[in-house]
């Protein structure tokens, strides 16, 4: 790695922008109790993770690893936040499953419920290809700005506020996805 490299790395890693809401050891101390948890549930049923691309890649990768079961993973890509706003609930598939989930149990994991429109109009596409069950986890909830769906969080990480977080898969413009932990952004213009 070249001394440059390096340097913008470490300057990320503590850019006085961000706000660090939740440490990396934080984050895997949770994931370890929802790990416990889902392993609990899931006992003796055939669980396929399905991640949403892209923010919640770090989320599967440390979750699916706090599970103690015999699993299968896949992934979707939708599309949400076009012009980095808000949630429109018009969701297109741009990637699709790469295997039928017809029989299985399903759970959806998500970097971040905001409006929950994105995750309401997803969950009923996947119910509509004949699922065992379909729950959702998400690793965090932001819950107040929240219109009015029948969405429900069955395994939530930690809940935020109503401000914009990056951090452990999530971006802003792409970027950020990288930071080991969850921060608020200060000024946004400073980004
Ligand atoms: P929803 O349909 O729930 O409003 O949109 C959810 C999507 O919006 C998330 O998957 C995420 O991509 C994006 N999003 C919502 N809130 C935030 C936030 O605070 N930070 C980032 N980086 N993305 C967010």
């Amino acid at each position: 790695m070249s001394t440059q490299s390096s340097k913008i790395a470490m300057t990320e890693f503590t850019n006085p922008n961000f706000e660090v809401l939740y440490t990396s050891e934080e984050i895997a101390a949770r994931i370890k109790e929802l790990g416990v948890r889902i392993t609990a549930d899931y006992a003796e049923k055939e669980l396929v993770l399905v991640g949403v691309l892209k923010g919640s890649c770090i989320f599967m990768a440390d979750l699916m690893r706090a599970i103690d079961l015999n699993l299968t993973i896949d992934f979707m890509a939708v599309s949400s936040y076009k012009d980095g706003t808000r949630s429109t609930g018009d969701v297109e598939i741009l990637k699709d499953l790469s295997n039928p989930i017809r029989g299985k149990h399903v759970m959806v994991v998500e970097d971040i419920v905001d409006t929950g429109l994105t995750l309401s109009r997803l969950l009923e596409i996947l119910e509509s290809r004949g699922a065992a069950s379909i729950r959702l986890a998400s690793f965090l909830d932001k819950p107040e700005p929240r219109i009015k769906t029948e969405l429900k969080i069955d395994y939530t990480g930690f809940v935020v506020p109503n401000k914009f977080v990056v951090g452990y898969g999530l971006d802003a413009a792409g970027r950020y996805r990288n930071l080991p932990f969850i921060a608020v952004v200060k000024n946004p213009d400073e980004l």
